[in-house]
């Protein structure tokens, strides 16, 4: 297909899951008839509702997607202004939800072997004009919430978790997402559970939902006038019929997520030089990302082997390379902690290898030839995708 000839990528990163399109048809048919395409109708409700019932929370509010939600969530706890601490090692959005809601990034160093903020680091930049903390779980593994609440308790701290890849993410044999004074979940089409676009904010209090379903549709509320501006933030029919979907399949997606991860262990775990992230015991993972870290002892540099995947037709990653205080939008903002030096390794070492269910086991035999072999040639070529 002509896509596929324009970005020149055989094995990509990742390759959205999506349903059938026969199974798709009948909910647009009930659409188009009834005319209702937004504005919280029937197929936001009845996903809505159904994510209430899977993730087992009281309070899901859809969005359009997860930058919007973090900025409704941060604006419906009640914050106004002042230092936020959060994860340098992160997508961008992370620390643009920030400043678009007012606040002030301040970067903290990470947990080498966890990828997640460091709570000694946290304790560390909290000061005077901290209003809350803002940590990721990084690639879906979730952080050490106990610490992060007792941190966040103990300074009078909001916390709000950027849990934007955590669809399916379970610890202490519940979602993550019910962590925190509010979790943001994304649904965009790169991440495990997607509606084209879309995400959730879930949180513990029904006042700060309330609050969050007004401040996605302009600050209108029903019974007074707007008292605060809001945003268009709204997730529309089309995606939460297909999220409806979604929901029968997510599973099936992580369970061969599950398989992947767990190839790319036996193989790799062994290979001087080559660190796998480790399974932290007691969760549930979603296998979003497949991150190694390339040290010392491995016969290529980081880029090196990051352009032999490219160059080969392997669209692996360095995410997140390089980290959000290094982009010129953020050189001014405050790093308490002078050199972020696990953040900064971890992000010169890093290499994400495709991992989703349409990923081939010949086509993962060959990433993994690619590593382990580091100076061969391919011994089989990148079929096209699946
Ligand atoms: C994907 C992602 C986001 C942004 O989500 P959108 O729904 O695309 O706005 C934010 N933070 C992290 C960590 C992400 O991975």
């Amino acid at each position: 297909m002509s896509h596929r000839l324009r970005f020149n990528v055989s094995i990509p990163l990742s390759r959205p899951d999506l349903p059938p399109l026969d199974a798709l048809v009948p909910m647009l048919e009930d659409i188009w008839e009834s005319g209702v395409l937004s504005n919280g109708g029937p197929y936001h409700q009845r996903f809505e509702q159904a994510l209430r019932e899977q993730l087992q929370v009281e309070h899901v509010n859809l969005f359009a997607n997860a930058t919007l939600g973090l900025i409704a969530a941060l604006k419906a706890l009640g914050l106004q202004g002042g230092e936020v601490v959060t994860t340098p090692y992160t997508f961008v959005a992370t620390a643009n939800a920030l400043r678009w809601a007012g606040l002030t990034p301040v970067f903290a160093d990470i947990d080498p072997h966890t990828l997640n903020l460091d709570p000694a680091a946290v304790r560390a930049a909290i000061g005077p004009r901290t209003v809350a903390l803002l940590p990721v779980h990084t690639y879906g593994n979730p952080c050490n919430h106990g610490s992060m609440a007792d941190l966040a308790g103990q300074h009078g701290l909001k916390l709000v978790y950027d849990a934007a890849p955590c669809f399916g993410v379970r610890a202490g044999g519940r979602s993550v997402l019910a962590q925190g004074d509010a979790s943001v979940v994304s649904f965009h089409a790169t991440k495990v559970f997607n509606t084209f676009e879309g995400a959730a904010v879930v949180c513990a209090d029904a006042r700060v939902s309330e609050r969050l379903a007004r401040l996605r549709n302009h600050g209108l509320d029903p019974r007074t006038a707007v008292e605060e501006p809001g945003l268009n933030a709204k997730m529309s029919e089309f995606n939460a019929a297909l999220g409806l979907l979604q929901l029968e399949r997510v599973a099936q997606a992580i369970e061969c997520r599950r398989e992947i991860d767990r190839r790319y262990r036996q193989a790799l775990g062994g290979v001087s030089g080559v660190e796998c992230l480790a399974l932290p015991a007691g969760v549930e993972l979603n296998h979003a990302y497949f991150p190694i870290f390339v040290g010392a002892g491995y016969p290529l540099g980081r880029d090196a082997l990051y352009q032999r995947l490219q160059d080969h037709g392997v669209d692996a990653r360095r995410y997140f390379h390089p980290l959000v205080c290094e982009l010129p939008a953020y050189w001014r903002a405050p790093v308490r902690q002078d050199e972020l030096p696990a953040a900064r390794r971890r992000a010169a070492e890093v290499v994400c290898l495709p991992i989703h269910p349409a990923l081939t086991q010949a086509q993962q035999a060959f990433v993994i030839d690619l590593i382990v072999r580091p100076h061969a040639a391919p011994a089989v070529r990148a079929g096209a995708p699946a």
